[in-house]
């Protein structure tokens, strides 16, 4: 599933390949009715696990990838991997066709200073930015989320803070000695703050190439420290990592109960 990082990355390919080129006829985004052909792309940037490519018309191309989205880059007359009728977005530069496939959400945006709503209002402070407004992020918790709200799913929600997704969100509740189901309103705003430069450290430590990793010891325990290792021995304390779906949307959730010890509200 793409994570904050991974559209990061995206952007960074891109941006290179996309600036300055003209986009030719068959060039869509699905259910919008404007045409793209003419227009000229600028800037390709991420926010969060939102990917933003600029039309010089001051119109905004949003995607989300969901679950289940991937852009390709194809030759011309190439076959595609996948069905056209699963495109979300083409975009024909002439030499080479991006296409995005399966996206979970595509959007053009056109009103004039969107970008500064959108990223103001809709997403918190993207935590692969330099420097990201921690003090904001707490504010955006408490205000937003009930005080009964489990820190798994607070992780999850971008308009507290973007880029964490579910593999993240595992990662750093374990490094944070944190307990998924700890509701919010029993943690205190230094805990919250240690959770998310906990998250914005795990990320920056991941927008290069390679594999996403959250554990860096020289060794060949693993790359992380709970996602994905249901029953095997934790690599601090030994007990064996459990895991299940929890929250809002009954994400996989990975924890160890000996790192991580239940508070009152997280029992079992
Ligand atoms: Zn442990």
């Amino acid at each position: 599933m793409p994570e904050g990082d991974t559209v990061f990355k995206l952007a960074a390919y891109l941006g290179p390949a996309l600036h300055g080129r003209e986009l030719l006829p068959d060039s869509t985004v699905a259910g919008a009715r404007a045409t793209l052909a003419g227009r000229r792309i600028g800037e390709v940037f991420a926010h969060g696990k939102h990917l933003f490519i600029e039309l010089d018309d001051a119109c905004l191309l949003r995607s989300h990838l969901g679950m289940w989205g991937s852009w390709h880059a194809y030759a011309p007359g190439e076959v595609w991997l996948k069905p056209a009728r699963q495109a979300s977005i083409v975009l024909d530069i002439g030499e080479r066709v991006f296409v995005c496939f399966n996206a979970l959400q595509v959007e053009v945006m056109r009103s004039a200073g969107v970008r500064r709503r959108l990223l103001g209002k809709l997403l918190g402070p993207d935590l692969l930015q330099p420097s990201p407004r921690f003090d904001d992020i707490v504010t955006r918790a408490r205000g937003l989320l009930d005080g009964s709200t489990p820190i798994a799913d607070v992780m999850l929600d971008q308009r507290v803070a973007t880029g964490i997704g579910n593999v993240y969100k595992s990662e750093v509740l374990f490094v944070g000695a944190c307990h998924p189901r700890a509701a919010l309103g029993e943690l205190s705003d230094d805990a919250l703050l240690g959770l998310y430069r906990e998250a914005a450290r795990l990320l920056a430590g991941n927008v290069g190439r390679g594999p996403r990793i959250t554990r860096r010891a020289m060794d060949e325990a693993g790359e992380l420290w709970v996602y994905g290792r249901t029953a095997q021995p934790c690599l601090r304390c030994d007990q064996r990592i459990v895991s299940a779906r929890l929250g809002r949307r009954q994400r996989s959730t990975f924890w160890c109960p000996g790192c991580q010890p239940a508070t009152d509200s997280a029992q079992g």
